[in-house]
């Protein structure tokens, strides 16, 4: 599933293609994805791109009129192809520039969208939505005021995405085992020096991975990828039964499922 540093890695590919060119043609191969295709998305044509944003994961294509918001959801992809370059399956939309390229949404799972945000108005998608990770507004004093009180255990917390946006299920995994708290400890029981741990170690391991994916990927933008770039660094996720890399700990990585979510943990660095 495309994580956050896929999409910003996916944004960073795309933005010197389409920014000021004009859209001139959206061709679609069938009406939705996850939800329908509305007909506003139309108003883009004859628009430049003044800007591609992301908001968590999604991103927001810019134009005077309105904005296309897109999510790749689990199988997505977008590329930058000439506009003419055979169609393969899945290849659902594509938003032809005057460049001659095309954006191509390619899809196979079609669990991603393509909706339509008006000028001035957030998308009810986006409404409820945490800060972003590595913005300032996300730090311990914040987690610690969202965290009070509350038993839920700390990895779902942290993968809220009204508490904080773009933590996937791996990268909560590692950063928990970076600043040494165990996954299952209720979230409003962590000291405020953990949690900024925490805080580093989150943004930390999703700048890196955004790092990695923009030395990996060119102007072929394919986030649906493996994940396979980063997988050596990664120091709990899918290790169950293996041992704990810290050094002098001698423990095992133990697996857990929390809030149907395989996680990963050594008992003896994380408490
Ligand atoms: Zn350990």
């Amino acid at each position: 599933m495309p994580e956050l540093p896929e999409v910003e890695t996916t944004r960073r590919g795309l933005t010197p293609h389409v920014i000021g060119r004009r859209i001139v043609e959206i061709v679609r191969r069938r009406a939705d994805l996850r939800f329908p295709i509305p007909a506003q998305i139309d108003q883009l044509i004859g628009e430049p791109v003044l800007a591609l944003r992301r908001r968590a994961k999604y991103l927001l294509l810019d134009s005077t009129r309105g904005s296309a918001l897109l999510h790749l959801g689990m199988s997505g992809s977008l590329r930058i192809v000439s506009a003419d370059a055979p169609v393969r399956t899945h290849d659902h939309v594509d938003l032809v520039l005057a460049s001659g390229q095309a954006i191509r949404f390619h899809d196979p799972r079609r669990f991603g969208c393509l909706l339509w945000q008006p000028l001035r108005v957030v998308h009810p998608l986006l409404a409820t939505l945490g800060p972003e990770p590595l913005e300032e507004a996300f730090d311990a004093s914040y987690l610690a005021a969202r965290f009070a009180g509350r038993s839920a255990q700390i990895k779902t917390a942290l993968m809220d995405q009204r508490i904080v946006v773009g933590v996937g299920n791996i990268y909560a995994s590692e950063a928990l085992y970076r600043a040494g708290i165990d996954p299952r400890r209720a979230a409003g029981r962590v000291s405020r020096a953990r949690l900024e741990l925490l805080v580093d170690a989150v943004k930390e391991i999703l700048a890196w991975a955004i790092g990695q994916g923009g030395t990996t990927l060119r102007d072929f933008v394919d986030p649906a990828g493996t994940p396979g770039y980063f997988a050596q660094s990664l120091k709990v996720y899918e290790r169950a039964g293996e041992a704990c890399l810290t050094a002098g700990c001698g423990g095992t990585i133990e697996r857990a499922v929390l809030g149907q979510r395989a996680s990963y943990f050594c008992r003896r660095c994380q408490r």
